[in-house]
């Protein structure tokens, strides 16, 4: 893991997480028929099968197909000044893991004589036109008809764009073919890069149509303009002896772009190479990362790791035979799909508030960035389930498999990945259409997908924020889980995503088997010890032979028995001040899951809650500094209720300061109520 000294908590989010701030910018535009043209990049790889390249290329594609859409027709009420709209879409970007963003006015020189088309839209975009979606997920009828609209629609052009955006995603090193895990993994770096950063502009470009604005995401595969020619304009790279180069990150990186009838204040372009001051760019603030999240010193987490081992050190914590929490899986229960909350609430079974914030998917498209990202969420239920590959090798050595499931999905950008059995008291017993479910796998990839700190910080937990979060963290696993599942198949195993949408598993047990994390207080999250219960997680099942992780320790069971900060903050009350009891076969702290997610649909002031990550004290930033109270933490049980105090003392998880006191604050004074976490 990338050591991080110093706190980036008080960096405005707009400025990203490399110091793009101290870069030397010129007023004048360089030359950009200098700029070494952009090569489309394929994901078409039939000659080796077992490439990840041919499974992200569905992905792609899907993207690609959805990267253009209907404009809304009322306009939002947004800033007028530039500056300020190019901070938010920048903060945006940032949100979404750019590594850098860039901004200009639309050049000439940028447009393609030939558009680069991909080959595997046309295809798409007719199963997005006629396919019919089996998943209870609210709103998921809404996303579809917009989809199917959308592809109906005439083509257009993008004359009438005067802006763009650039997205930048940074490469960590090329895998080695020596590695463990290193299978699938040949020359698959810019096609990696190139996916992610299509990830982000496609929602983005979304967003910039929700509030009414023409605009169309273009990446490396399907593009009006040349990306770049556009990284030059905006300020992101610069050409030197006929090489795209790009500060701090070098050529590990991919590129896409908005163009947009939007206007923006651009960038500047970078003055070259040869003028920009060593000591203010490449000097100790750079080494140190003084104020910012990257450094010379953690830029890729990859630089001294195994790609199998994945970004965190998991080979530092206790694995122990059986998770903490006691399961007694001959009487855990299986239970319908139907009786998931969000369906319960759709159905109209938690009453009628619930009902009509639940209709067409209202509570999470109340808020247009989240809005945004579950279109492409509602694209991707298409992809995560399908036949195997007839023509598969079906590799069958469990651990080669392991190790290369686990260095695909920490390639792609997976937080945390674990491995073990899919027992059938996990499955729900009947699927989304109530036909009995029958499992089809017996082995579970599970998966995590960080939160993001900083975006915590921003938030209180349970204002307009939550939920773009939530949807970030999902959009991810459907996108990087489906992959996996994907690349699955194509080695002639049957593989499904379950994703936020449409998922037939519970997740927390497959979680805990697999050593993601433990049982904590909040119920039914488990809590990792470097993210702490700031994650999403999403689950691939498969058939594949793989080799089993074994469950972690590392003190939790005791320090949530002495800390009950999350229950006294918990807004609607959800999370129990008591002990551990035996639920449906689990002994764990029993959350009213409906109360939090009663509050989760209808709260007023916001959109969905995760105020509970926000105010653990395990949600912590990753610095150097922090080590010590995870290790006293999981290492002296005594320590708990100290740690718990000193984390209040410190004034860790408290309100932001734009939420706190205001009307909108639903729970102005939750330190003094405790009777109501207890019920
Ligand atoms: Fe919010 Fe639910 Fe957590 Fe309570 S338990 S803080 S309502 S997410
Ligand atoms: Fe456990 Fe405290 Fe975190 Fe709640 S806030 S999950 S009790 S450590």
């Amino acid at each position: 893991m990338g050591m991080r000294l110093f706190s980036s908590n008080n960096r405005p989010v707009h400025l990203g997480p490399y110091p793009l701030e101290r870069l030397q910018r010129q007023a004048q535009m360089p030359d950009l028929n200098a700029v070494p043209a952009m090569r489309p990049i394929s994901f078409r790889r039939p000659e080796v099968p077992e490439s990840i390249v041919n499974a992200m290329g569905e992905y792609e594609a899907m993207l690609d197909a959805i990267h253009y859409g209907l404009v809304n027709k009322a306009t939002a009420e947004i800033p007028a000044d530039p500056e300020e709209r190019a901070h938010h879409i920048k903060a945006f970007g940032y949100f979404c893991d750019a590594a850098m963003l860039g901004i200009c006015a639309l050049p000439d020189a940028a447009f393609l004589d030939e558009p680069v088309t991909n080959p595997d839209v046309a295809r798409l975009a007719h199963d997005l036109r006629t396919r019919q979606t089996k998943t209870l997920a609210s709103g998921i009828d809404v996303i579809m008809a917009d989809l199917k609209e959308s592809m109906e629609a005439p083509p257009t052009t993008i004359e009438t764009h005067t802006h763009v955006i650039v997205f930048l995603y940074e490469n960590p090193r090329n895998p080695d073919k020596a590695e463990p895990g290193s299978d699938w993994l040949d020359d698959a770096l810019a096609q990696r890069a190139c996916l992610r950063a299509n990830e982000t502009a496609t929602v983005i470009a979304n967003y910039i149509r929700l509030l009414g604005f023409d605009a169309k995401a273009h990446s490396g595969s399907a593009s009006d303009v040349d990306l770049n020619r556009l990284a030059v304009s905006a300020g992101l790279a610069t050409a030197e002896d006929g090489a795209l180069v790009v500060p701090y990150i070098g050529p590990r990186f991919g590129l896409a772009a908005i163009t947009c009838a939007f206007e923006l204040a651009p960038d500047a372009p970078l003055a070259p190479a040869a003028q920009q001051p060593w000591f203010k760019t490449r000097g100790p603030a750079w080494w140190l990362g003084m104020g910012f999240a990257k450094s010379a010193l953690n830029g890729d987490p990859y630089a001294k790791r195994r790609f199998v081992d994945g970004p965190l050190p998991f080979e530092r914590l206790k694995r122990v035979d059986t998770p903490t929490t006691y399961i007694d899986e001959a009487h855990v229960a299986r239970v319908p799909k139907r009786t998931d909350m969000f369906a319960r609430a759709q159905f109209g079974d938690m009453g009628k508030a619930n009902q009509v914030n639940a209709t067409g998917g209202h509570y999470a498209r109340k808020s247009a960035p989240s809005s945004a990202q579950r279109r492409a969420l509602g694209a991707f239920v298409l992809l995560q389930d399908g036949p195997a590959n007839p023509n598969g090798p079906r590799p069958s050595d469990a651990e080669r498999n392991a190790a290369n499931v686990k260095a695909a999905s920490y390639f792609l950008g997976v937080d945390a990945v674990g491995l073990s059995r899919c027992p059938e008291w996990t499955w729900y017993s009947h699927d989304a259409a109530g036909a009995v479910l029958d499992p089809p796998h017996d082995q579970a990839i599970s998966m995590i997908i960080g939160q993001g700190y900083e975006t915590m910080e921003g938030a209180s937990g349970d204002d307009w924020i939550s939920v773009a979060q939530s949807m970030r963290a999902y959009l991810r696993f459907s996108l990087l889980g489906g992959v996996i599942a994907k690349q699955i198949r194509n080695q002639g195993y049957t593989a499904k995503a379950h994703t936020v949408l449409d998922g037939e598993v519970l997740q927390p047990p497959l979680l805990l088997l697999s050593g993601l994390g433990e049982v904590s207080r909040i119920g039914e999250v488990i809590l990792n010890p470097y993210l702490g219960p700031r994650l999403k997680s999403g689950v691939v099942t498969t058939d594949m032979p793989l080799a089993h992780d074994k469950p972690i320790e590392f003190g939790l069971q005791n320090f949530c028995e002495n800390c009950n900060k999350c229950a006294r903050e918990c807004p609607s009350g959800t999370i129990t001040a008591g002990p551990k009891l035996m639920f449906n076969g689990y002994e764990i702290w029993k959350s009213d899951s409906q109360r939090c997610a009663t509050y989760r649909i209808t709260t007023p002031g916001g959109a969905m809650c995760g105020r509970c990550m926000k105010t653990c004290p395990w949600n912590l930033e990753g610095l150097f500094a922090e080590a010590p109270f995870r290790w006293a933490a999981s290492n002296i049980p005594a320590a708990a209720p100290l740690l718990a105090k000193l984390d209040d003392l410190v004034g860790n998880g408290g309100l932001n300061d734009t939420r706190a006191g205001t009307a909108q604050d639903p729970h102005p004074s939750t330190k003094d109520r405790p009777s109501e976490t207890s019920r």
